[in-house]
């Protein structure tokens, strides 16, 4: 083997509920992959232990040395600083508010560098170079899950802003509206974010209103409403599953079309746990609450799913170490 040879990279999606790696070879061949629960108790060093084991077993399935890859990309949800591989605020993981040291750590252990990007928008760049966004050269990206998350690509590039660009879920639908995660009021994501849903029906379920959702959650040994679990209540007629999910179209509706009102992409990948579940079933009405609001309504965007789905992170992550460019 000579030192030249093209090296296979790897990468790391970390979910609230899950860790997916992957290990590519330079033309985007998945070769190997892994997947474990990311650690519910603990603290971030626990998560970076958990990370490293998983990225181990996708290196040991596809046959390499984790110290002979090119590099190693992250996509982690909070504030993920891609210059100095520090995370903080990453809020659905265990006791990680304050900031943690994500890159060193797992370079350390893995032997090879890692580079740290925003879950969503190395998941919309995954999307954009391999999946569903191949065919155009702008995109905008709503990954509809626990939050609602974005990333934007113009003119064949990833939007980044200062950094903090493509926060989509907190545009504003409703001034003075309901209150978000974020403690804001009136985002997109206090009526279309998963938390945000699920707080709304137990708060009418403990006002007395009927509703399967949480009886559904306890006969699949959930402790939330999963994105599984709002679509079985879909399918029963749930009459306040129904209702919610609708008041989250409107929501995605409005602030999607506001989005595409000011940077008027090619198309809108819709993506995430809820997105990859509901978005085929939900486009047309996606489609009709867009077009409410769409300045220039005769053309608007083409609206696609994601098509990585659930290795859409890990390989978007990977990317990191590769050239800005589509294979
Ligand atoms: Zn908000």
């Amino acid at each position: 083997m000579s030192a030249a040879q093209p090296k296979a990279r790897g990468g790391i999606d970390l979910g609230g509920t899950k860790i997916q790696t992957a290990i590519v070879d330079p033309g985007g061949k998945v070769l190997g992959q892994a997947r474990r629960p990311t650690p519910t108790e603990g603290n971030p060093p626990d998560v970076a232990e958990a990370m490293v084991q998983a990225l181990r077993e996708a290196a040991d399935d596809a046959g390499v040395e984790t110290a002979d890859l090119q590099g190693v990309g992250v996509g982690s949800p909070g504030d993920a600083d891609g210059k100095t591989g520090v995370v903080s605020g990453a809020r659905n993981l265990p006791d990680w508010a304050g900031s943690f040291p994500l890159g060193e750590t797992l370079s350390k252990a893995l032997g090879t560098e890692v580079r740290i990007g925003n879950d969503v928008q190395v998941a919309v760049e995954g999307e954009y170079r391999l999946g569903a966004g191949r065919p155009f050269d702008s995109l905008l990206g709503v990954w509809w899950g626990t939050g609602v998350g974005g990333g934007i690509v113009l003119d064949g590039k990833p939007w980044l802003g200062r950094g903090a660009a493509g926060e989509i879920g907190h545009v504003v639908v409703k001034r003075g509206g309901a209150k978000c995660p974020c403690g804001r009021k009136g985002c997109m994501e206090a009526y279309a974010g998963r938390a945000a849903m699920e707080a709304e029906a137990r708060r009418q379920h403990e006002e007395g209103a009927k509703t399967d959702l949480f009886k559904l959650m306890r006969k699949h040994e959930r402790t939330r409403l999963t994105s599984g679990i709002w679509e079985r209540a879909l399918d029963h007629g749930d009459h306040m599953a129904t209702k919610l999910v609708e008041r989250a179209i409107e929501a995605l509706g409005t602030g999607i079309a506001s989005a595409v009102n000011l940077l008027d992409p090619e198309a809108v990948i819709l993506g995430g746990g809820l997105g990859d579940r509901l978005g085929e079933r939900y486009r047309d009405a996606l489609s009709e609450e867009m077009g409410k609001h769409l300045f220039v309504d005769d053309r608007p965007p083409a609206l696609l799913g994601s098509e990585l789905n659930d290795l859409g992170g890990a390989l978007g992550a990977s990317l990191l170490f590769a050239p800005q460019s589509r294979s």
